[in-house]
């Protein structure tokens, strides 16, 4: 029984792996050469892009030992969920808190409202001990 040659359709989709199920390239010498000749001129053009055996074993390898491990207990920071509303809380946490001051601007600022008391200490012309006896002889109207 003779049945149709490939096309030169039929054939590259054969290099796909897709096309006519059949053993037509077995029984026909003239397909196989076609075939021979384009899976030929298909390694010369891939030439070294084509990935070795070697390194598609070594993968097929490191998935398999991977696979065999046992999964480890769940703990919670490997709960991508749980890792997720963290995530947000803290950025939630750090939005709310406004910029983040640095020690040295807060020490500034304290080192600020230290001199200001204090000036204000210096300036007043009497201490402030004295200011509960004027509470005593309550001078009314009288602004200081
Ligand atoms: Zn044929």
């Amino acid at each position: 029984m003779e049945d149709t040659h490939y096309s030169e359709d039929e054939l590259i989709e054969r290099l796909y792996g897709v096309g006519r199920p059949d053993f037509h390239l077995d029984l026909c010498p003239d397909c196989a050469a076609r075939w021979r000749q384009l899976t030929e001129r298909r390694r010369e053009r891939l030439g070294e892009r084509e990935i070795s055996p070697d390194l598609l074993a070594g993968q097929r390898r490191a998935i398999r030992a991977k696979l065999a491990r046992p999964e480890p207990a769940p703990g919670w920071a490997s709960r991508p969920l749980v890792a997720l509303a963290l995530a947000v809380l803290m950025g939630l946490a750090l939005a709310l808190q406004g910029p983040v001051l640095r020690p040295e601007a807060v020490m500034a600022a304290v080192e600020a409202r230290f001199f200001e008391d204090v000036f204000r200490e210096v300036s007043r012309p009497e201490p402030r001990a004295v200011a509960p006896v004027y509470a005593l002889f309550e001078t009314k109207g009288e602004k200081r």
